[in-house]
C-alpha cells in the first residue's frame, strides 16, 4: 500500500476483509472505489467453491472443493468437546506413495498455496457455522514437502486480525523428512508435530512408506529426538495398525526398544486402525492384536492412545482423502486436470 502511495492502515482492512470471506474487491466497503478497481486489476481472490459436502453419521462433514484453477482437494470438520477441529490439505495429491494411503494414488499435481490453506480453516468455517478452533495438517499431501508454503500459512493463520488460531492449536503431519524437521527445529515454532512411523523396523517400513529408503528408523527418530530438545515440544508418533505386517508382538518390543533408545524423554505413540482403502489390499489389525500391542507398548512406560476413527462412513478417516473430480472421473481420482 506504501508502494502504491496508499496510506499504511489500508493493508490491515484488505487483510481483514480477505479472512472474512469476501469474494471480490467491491465488497470490500471501506475501500474506495479506484483502490478497489486498482487491486482488481493486479490481483485476484481465491475462493474455493463446494463441489460437495457430506455429514457422517457422527457429525463429522467433509468437503470436496475446487479451488481457482479446477483442481480439487478435501478437508474434513470433526466435532470434540473441546471445539471443532479442521483437517486440511496441503497439496493436490501426494508423491510419498505411502502403501496404504488412498492421497498418492494419483501422484503430486502441485503445492497449495498458504492462502488455499487458510481458504479451507475459513470456509469450512463459514460454511458449517461451526467456530473452528484446532487445525491439523493431515488431509491430503506432505506438509513438509511443501514447507515454505506451509510455514506461510501457520504466519497467516494465527494473526489476530485474521483467523487468531494459535500454533499450540495447530498440529503438523509428516512422513518424516529428516532435513525439514531439522528445519523447523531450527525455527523453533509451537505447534505439535506428529511424525508417522507406522514400523519399527527399516525393512516393514521401507516395504510401507518409500520414503524410508531415504530417511531410515533411526534418523527418523534421532532428527524428533532432537526437534524435542531444541522446542521443547514433544513429537508425537503415528502408528497405522495392518494386519499381519506391523502389528505382531515383535514389532510392539522392537518399537518400545527404540523409542525408549533414542528418546530420553518418554515418547507418545498414537495408534491408528487401518482404515480401509479400496485399491490396497492391507485389512486393520484385530481387536486382539491391537490389544496386545498397547499392553506391550503400555508394559515398557511408553505412552500410548488409540484414535478414535471419525467420518468411516463417508471415507473421511485418515488415509481417505482424496483429489476425486466429480465429472471427470468420480472413482479412482485419478485422471483428473493435471
Ligand atoms: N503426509 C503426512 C500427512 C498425512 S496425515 C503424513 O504422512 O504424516 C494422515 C495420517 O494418516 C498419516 O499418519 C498417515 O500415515 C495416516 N494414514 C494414511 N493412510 C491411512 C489408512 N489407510 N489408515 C489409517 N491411517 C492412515
Amino acid at each position: 500500500m506504501t508502494e502504491w502511495d496508499e496510506p499504511e492502515y489500508r493493508a490491515g482492512q484488505i487483510f481483514k476483509w480477505l479472512h472474512s470471506g469476501v469474494r471480490s474487491f467491491d465488497e470490500m466497503t471501506d475501500i474506495p472505489k479506484a483502490l478497489r478497481d486498482r487491486l482488481a486489476e493486479r490481483f485476484y481472490i481465491t475462493v474455493p467453491e463446494v463441489v460437495s459436502k457430506q455429514v457422517s453419521k457422527d457429525g463429522t462433514i467433509k468437503y470436496l472443493w475446487r479451488l481457482t484453477d479446477g483442481n480439487t482437494v478435501e478437508s474434513v470438520i470433526m466435532s470434540y468437546r473441546h471445539g471443532y477441529t479442521v483437517c486440511i490439505s496441503s497439496q493436490v495429491g501426494c508423491r510419498m506413495g505411502c502403501r496404504f494411503c488412498a492421497s498418492t494414488l494419483g501422484g503430486l499435481v502441485r503445492n497449495l498455496s498458504a492462502s488455499e490453506m487458510v481458504d479451507q480453516v475459513l470456509f469450512s468455517q463459514l460454511d458449517s457455522g461451526n467456530r473452528i478452533s484446532n487445525i491439523v495438517l493431515m488431509g491430503i499431501g506432505e506438509p513438509l514437502d511443501n514447507y515454505d508454503n506451509v510455514l506461510r500459512f501457520l504466519q497467516l493463520i494465527s494473526d489476530p486480525r485474521g483467523m487468531n488460531i494459535g500454533q499450540r492449536h495447530i498440529s503438523v503431519s509428516t512422513c518424516g523428512l529428516v532435513e525439514k524437521v531439522d528445519k523447523l527445529g531450527a525455527d523453533k515454532l509451537q505447534f505439535t508435530l506428529s511424525v508417522s512411523l507406522h514400523a519399527p523396523d527399516d525393512e516393514t517400513r521401507s516395504h510401507l512408506m518409500p520414503v524410508n529408503r531415504a530417511y531410515g528408523v533411526e534418523r527418523v527418530l534421532k532428527a524428533c529426538h532432537a526437534y524435542f530438545k531444541r522446542t521443547g515440544r514433544r513429537v508425537s508418533y503415528e502408528y497405522a495398525m495392518i494386519d499381519g505386517v506391523n502389528d505382531t508382538p515383535r514389532h510392539a518390543r522392537l518399537l518400545a526398544d527404540k523409542l525408549k533408545k533414542t528418546q530420553n524423554q518418554q515418547s507418545h505413540v498414537n495408534l491408528i486402525l487401518l482404515n480401509k482403502v479400496t485399491e490396497t489390499k492391507l485389512a486393520p489389525s484385530t481387536r486382539g492384536n491391537m490389544q496386545a500391542f498397547v499392553k506391550i507398548l503400555q508394559d515398557s512406560g511408553i505412552n500410548v492412545t488409540v484414535r478414535r476413527t471419525l467420518g468411516g462412513d463417508i471415507d473421511a478417516s485418515c488415509g481417505q482423502l482424496r483429489r476425486k473430480n466429480p465429472g471427470y472421473d468420480t472413482e479412482a481420482g485419478r485422471k483428473d486436470s493435471k
